[in-house]
Order: structure tokens, then C-alpha cells, then sequence
């Protein structure tokens, strides 16, 4: 029976083409984008305070930028959990047909005697809405079924949004009579409630008006989206990446084909944009020796999937 990560389940569910670069020519990027290599050492940060291994947490807070630790500190100052953590990045395996799925949930929990999945998600902007019912992305609900197949009483998801910007810090125009930029400000009430204090401009009428805003405006650092999953979905993701996995095998097999998606400008998650083998993809489709663009690859390290 064949073993496939989550990740590359994802990754064949986006285009059978990166998979290929991925999985069969096992190329790798020589260099992560800045973006990701931030959400994975913010991971990091949240593993170590999750499972309360404080050595573990010291040499992260070592070996990570200020602007990182101040998040951590920020997120650990802000959520007061009363979450008791069942697993930590423990990886769990699910059987969907002939085939194996593993996956890593970053967090399982128990509030209040119900067990939930938590998943944290770094970002620039917590959006203002997410579809739970992405068609791309059937993440958590796969999470859910998994868990629930092995005997968890799965009541559903956290969306756990943590925003990589950090607040900004209030300012005074050059004569010093107000604060610059009040209206737009894109700070904390606290942290702004603290700098009208030291100015003694708490009861200037803008700053009330601007501290109402902050306050009654849903948190923009930290959010926790709570989606129970009912098993109507769970089965209905599981049959369709039951489906999905099926075809992946059979051209594994078939050692192909391996069509590219549709090939898309936009600059979502999905787009050809956002994938690690544009160039590769680009040299292959115009016909261009592909060993110059190689260069910027490197092999992916073995491990079993
Ligand atoms: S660039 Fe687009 S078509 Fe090419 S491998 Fe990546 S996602 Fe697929």
C-alpha cells in the first residue's frame, strides 16, 4: 500500500507537473522565499511553547529575529489558553482506499472535554472572511476524519491566525500637539491607550474616537476561527481525495502523464505564481535547456512518504 504525506496529496491536488518535479525528479529550491522560511520558524516558536520544553524554547528565542520573538511573546501574552495540548506536531496516519495519508496537525486539543485541531496560520492580513469549504483545500476537514478514524471524538477546527506585522508605534507630529497618521493607525488599543498616557492625550477627542474604533473592530493580530465539521463533509473530502489518490497511483504507475494545471496570473496560493518550479516548468514548455535553470535546484533529501 502506498504512503502519501499530506503535503504531497496537496501538492498533486494543485498540479500534477510540480508534483513531478517534486516527487519524481525530487528538486528542491536551493532557496526557501522569505515568506515561507518566516511562517515555518514562527511554527517553530509555537511548537516550543506548546510543548512547554523551555531549553528547547531558549535556543529559538537564540536563534530567531526580534521581530519573531516579539509575536511569540505578544500571541503568549494575548491568549490565556486553558487548552490542554493532546499532541504537538505528532504525525498521525489515515487510510483512504488502497492508500495511506500522514499527516501533522500543528496542535490537538482539549477545551473543555471536547478534542479540536488547531492550525496556525501565519500571515501579513488576517483575512476579513475564509471559506471553510474551500474546494482547494480540504485540509482540515481530511485532519478531522483522520483523527475521528482513529478513535477521536473530533468536534472540529481552530483556525489559529497570527498576524506577522507587528502594531505600529504611535508617534507625535514635529510640533508634538497630536499624534501623526491617528486615523489610519494600525496599532493595538493598548498600545495606543498606553502613548496618549505618556502624553497626556487620552481625553483629546480623536484618540477617544480612534481608541473606540480599535476596540469594537474584531482583534487584527490574533484570531481564532472555531468551524465544527459535521461528518457529512468529512466523508465527502474523503471520498474525493480517495479519488485523487487513486488517479496519482495509477499514473505513478503509468509513470504518467503529468499535465500542467491550468495556467493561471493570478497570485493565490494555487497560482503558478506562488510554485517553487516556475522557472523549470517555463525552460520544459519553451523547449530551453533546462540545465542552466537546474542550477537553482538542488536534490530533495530522501525520506519515506
Ligand atoms: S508553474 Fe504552474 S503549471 Fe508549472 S509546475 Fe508550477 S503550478 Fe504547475
Amino acid at each position: 500500500m502506498r504512503i502519501y504525506s499530506h503535503t504531497s496529496l496537496k501538492q498533486a491536488q494543485r498540479c500534477y507537473k510540480a508534483w513531478a518535479y517534486k516527487y519524481i525528479e525530487r528538486l528542491q529550491p536551493k532557496e526557501r522565499p522569505a515568506h515561507l522560511a518566516r511562517g515555518s520558524n514562527l511554527h517553530e516558536g509555537l511548537f516550543h511553547l506548546y510543548d512547554g520544553d523551555e531549553a528547547s524554547m531558549g535556543v529559538w528565542v537564540l536563534e530567531s529575529s526580534d521581530e519573531d520573538v516579539a509575536i511569540i511573546e505578544r500571541y503568549a501574552e494575548h491568549w490565556t489558553d486553558t487548552w490542554d495540548v493532546l499532541h504537538a506536531e505528532e504525525e498521525f496516519r489515515m487510510q483512504l482506499g488502497d492508500h495511506w495519508v500522514t499527516f501533522i496537525p500543528d496542535l490537538v486539543v482539549e477545551i473543555n472535554g471536547e478534542v479540536w485541531i488547531v492550525d496556525h496560520k501565519t500571515t501579513a492580513n488576517i483575512p476579513d472572511e475564509y471559506d471553510p469549504y474551500n474546494m482547494t483545500d480540504f485540509q482540515h476537514l481530511l485532519y478531522v476524519g483522520g483523527l475521528r478514524q482513529l478513535g477521536y471524538n473530533v468536534k472540529g477546527f481552530i483556525f489559529n491566525y497570527i498576524r506577522t506585522k507587528a502594531p505600529t508605534e504611535p508617534k507625535l507630529i514635529k510640533d508634538g500637539s497630536r499624534i501623526a497618521n491617528l486615523r489610519a493607525i494600525d496599532t493595538t488599543p493598548e498600545i495606543l491607550q498606553a502613548f496618549a498616557e505618556m502624553h497626556g492625550m487620552e481625553t483629546m477627542e480623536d484618540v477617544q474616537d480612534k481608541l473606540m474604533i480599535l476596540r469594537h473592530t474584531p482583534n487584527r493580530y490574533f484570531q481564532r476561527h472555531f468551524l465544527m465539521v459535521p461528518d457529512e463533509a468529512v466523508e465527502q473530502a474523503m471520498a474525493d481525495t480517495e479519488a485523487v489518490l487513486d488517479e496519482l497511483a495509477a499514473k505513478e504507475e503509468n509513470d504518467g502523464p503529468w499535465p500542467r494545471h491550468v495556467i493561471s496570473k493570478g497570485g493565490g496560493y494555487m497560482s503558478c505564481g506562488k510554485c517553487d518550479y516556475q522557472p523549470i516548468c517555463h525552460a520544459d514548455l519553451l523547449g530551453i535547456n533546462r540545465d542552466a535553470v537546474l542550477l537553482d535546484y538542488i536534490e530533495r533529501p530522501r525520506r519515506s512518504e
